[in-house]
């Protein structure tokens, strides 16, 4: 069989027409498959959903009790037969719940990465190497410029702009799902033990991170109050990128805006959001990252479904590996 019959990319995503289902689809399809819980892979009104327990509960939280007809939890590893092919799910190391899924028949074994990363996050199970024949990876930092720091490295900047400016708010901004409670637990890793601040939109997916056993210390909710202006002076504050475009942000003392995502390493994107303390912290491979990962997989053939396709395509060919776009559409990444 060709790897083209068992998956290929349609308008609504990539579509497996043996056992009938879509991986990720961009608009409402009768089954899905879901790699994580991002807004542009997860989204609401299908049929049946088949996804880790995880990523169903991150989508319950942010789409309501009746965000799909009827779901189903894969466990990791767990094969389940879907007419014919046989899908399991793998850690993808990306954000909660997060999975790589392998689709399997006649002995062809093709395996969707979804959003995935190697760096080291205590917030998420760690990506799982798995061995197959056609390998689909995203490139959102596929340009041999894209090198990620030690994440570490980039909470000492923040940890030193406390001590340089105590009378400042420091106002992170951090996606909602993943970027925020990994940004929360790598400045708790690096010994700050006062009250983190987060904006109302972050509760309920950090309060069920703590739930899956993601340790965030004492976080308490930014609301401010008129009988305690100063509670926020030299504190850390959490918050939505969106959030710093209306008048939330503007009510502290002396904000000083930081910004965590893969982004900040182009220093025009910092510039235009007037962030002042850009944090190079991602959620995403780099390019040193994508190319170990191909590398040690050893696939034999690559397809890259969005991002910076076409470095890394030239990268596998010269390599001696066949690969392909996939030129999908819709696909924002939400998380950085
Ligand atoms: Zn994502």
């Amino acid at each position: 069989m060709k790897p083209e019959a068992l998956l290929h990319p349609t308008p609504a995503g990539l579509f497996c027409p043996i056992g009938r289902f879509y991986v990720d689809p961009v608009r409402p399809v009768e089954r899905a498959l879901i790699t994580h819980g991002h807004s542009d892979h997860a989204r609401s009104g299908h049929a049946k959903v088949l996804a880790t327990r995880q990523t169903l509960d991150v989508m319950r939280i942010r789409y309501g009790e009746d965000f799909c007809g009827e779901e189903q939890a894969a466990a990791w590893g767990e094969v389940i037969d879907l007419d014919g092919v046989k899908v399991s799910f793998h850690p993808a190391g990306h954000v909660i719940g997060s999975a790589q899924i392998a689709i399997e028949k006649d002995g062809l074994k093709i395996v969707v990465s979804g959003d995935y990363k190697r760096g080291i996050d205590p917030t998420c199970a760690p990506f799982e190497p798995l061995s197959c024949d056609v390998f689909i990876t995203e490139a959102t930092f596929g340009l041999p410029v894209f090198h990620h720091p030690d994440p570490k490295g980039e909470i000492g900047k923040l940890l030193t702009s406390l001590k340089q400016f105590p009378e400042r708010s420091h106002l992170i901004g951090a996606y909602a799902l993943g970027k925020a409670q990994r940004v929360i637990r790598l400045i708790r890793d690096c010994g700050y033990d006062q009250p983190i601040y987060i904006h109302g939109a972050l509760a309920k997916l950090c309060d069920y991170y703590v739930g899956q056993g993601v340790e965030l210390g004492d976080i308490r909710p930014a609301t401010i109050e008129k009988s305690t202006p100063d509670l926020f002076k030299g504190a850390v504050v959490v918050g939505p990128p969106s959030a710093f475009q209306d008048r939330w942000a503007r009510r502290f003392n002396e904000p000083l805006i930081a910004f965590a995502s893969g982004w900040m390493m182009v220093r025009q994107r910092a510039k235009q959001g007037g962030v002042e303390l850009p944090l190079v912290i991602s959620d995403h491979c780099d390019w040193p990252e994508l190319l170990d990962t191909i590398s040690e997989i050893g696939p034999s053939e690559v397809w890259v479904t969005h991002g910076r396709e076409e470095a890394l395509v030239r990268w596998c060919e010269l390599k001696g590996i066949p690969a392909r776009p996939l030129h999908l559409v819709g696909y924002e990444d939400e998380g950085d």
